[in-house]
């Protein structure tokens, strides 16, 4: 197999969606599986249709298009506002979109009606993050103007936590996204199907009991994907955290034999962290770099240190023994590196199935929860 690569466990990412698609059941609210973190990966986004989520969702045009040539049916929606330049080519790809402004959700009635279709429009309204989203005081007028879009359908209204701000969500603002989505209700005396409470940011917040209002989707990447709440980077409960393995070969193999003082850091290089290496240290040379994926997003095997790292080579210190020339190390990303990774084109992605292959042993059989490991390959040692 060739290397640096992305190992994909299909079973996992199927198993965690499934775990959070029943949990949230329980609540009422449906989950909507994002893909944009890999790059609309059409395996990866089935294995989440096929663990119960209602649909997909992405941010870029060409993730969706990936999806689509690759026959997968479900409503797919855009969740970034779209650019008033690719307006055009969205309803005949995208059922519905997230939005804020009113000139872009003309042009996608405009497009839909050529299309011989009609949009759905999902309203973004700022609650808190900071990023898109129209001001609550603004969102009723903004609705009923919508409504009389020719080629569009106002779908529901959404919010979206803890991506700028870093600031998970609260009972408030749960209950504000609830009164909102009645009051237009009132005004304009037509149900809104759709009330999608945040992202993976919101589940500690539902798991603890809070009050779900009238929040009745949630759309969720980083939680299936890793495992992890976004903002603790702590795993949820029952789901497995290394879905993904990134390995990468190794090729230089070394003692360094005299004391390497740390150098002055430059401007350009602040992000490698240098650390002062003693006498006699081994270490190695890992051919994957800051090209190729987040380097300090990935967390090491416990036996290496991190040197540093360039646009292609991550030197690791080796204390405890010397890594051969040709092997493989595995690391385990989190969300940064794993977004970069899935979008590097000289990283092969290789997927696991055991389900479809009819063969092995089931995710559903292993432990969730395992410590988040990474792991040096038998042969390494
Ligand atoms: C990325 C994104 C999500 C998914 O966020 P996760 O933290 O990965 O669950 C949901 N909604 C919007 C608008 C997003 O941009």
């Amino acid at each position: 197999m060739t290397a640096p690569r992305v190992e994909i466990d299909l079973d996992k990412i199927r198993y965690n969606t499934q775990h959070l698609v029943h949990r949230l059941d329980l609540h009422d609210i449906s989950v909507t599986a994002v893909t944009k973190a890999v790059c609309g990966c059409p395996d990866i986004a089935k294995a989440m249709l096929e663990g119960g989520a209602i649909g997909l969702a992405d941010t870029h045009v060409e993730n969706v298009d990936r999806m689509r040539a690759a026959d997968i049916q479900h409503p797919i929606c855009l969740i970034r506002t779209p650019m008033l330049s690719q307006a055009d080519c969205i309803p005949p790809i995208c059922d519905a979109s997230y939005n804020t402004e009113l000139d872009v959700i003309h042009a996608l009635g405009q497009s839909a009606l050529r299309a011989n279709k009609v949009h759905g429009v999902i309203l973004m309204v700022e609650l808190g993050d900071q990023r898109e989203g129209i001001l609550p005081d603004d969102l009723s007028a903004f609705a009923l103007k919508v409504m009389e879009i020719p080629g569009i359908s106002l779908n529901g209204i959404g919010a979206n936590f803890a991506c700028l701000s870093g600031i998970a969500p609260e009972q408030q603002a749960i209950t504000r996204l609830s009164d909102l989505a009645s009051a237009i209700e009132e005004q304009s005396g037509l149900p809104l199907k759709i009330v999608s409470g945040g992202n993976s940011a919101n589940l500690p917040l539902i798991f603890s009991g809070a009050h779900s209002g009238r929040i009745n989707n949630l759309r969720l990447g980083e939680a299936i994907l890793l495992g992890v709440d976004p903002v603790s980077e702590i795993p949820i409960e029952g789901l497995f955290t290394d879905a993904f393995n990134i390995v990468a070969e190794v090729i230089e193999s070394r003692f360094t034999a005299r004391r390497c003082e740390a150098p002055a850091i430059a401007p350009v290089s602040q992000h490698n962290q240098i650390v002062c290496i003693h006498d006699h240290t081994r270490r190695a040379i890992v051919a994957i770099g800051r090209q190729d994926t987040d380097i300090e997003g990935l967390s090491l095997p416990s036996r290496l240190t991190l040197i540093g790292a360039t646009s292609d080579h991550l030197i690791v210190g080796t204390p405890y023994a010397p890594l051969a020339v040709g092997s493989e190390i595995s690391f385990q990303p989190n969300y940064s590196a794993l977004m970069r990774v899935m979008a590097a084109p000289n990283v092969e992605k290789v997927t696991r199935d055991r389900r479809h292959a009819g063969r092995g042993k089931s995710a559903e059989n292993a432990h969730p929860n395992q410590e988040r490991r990474a792991f040096i390959d038998a042969q390494a040692l």
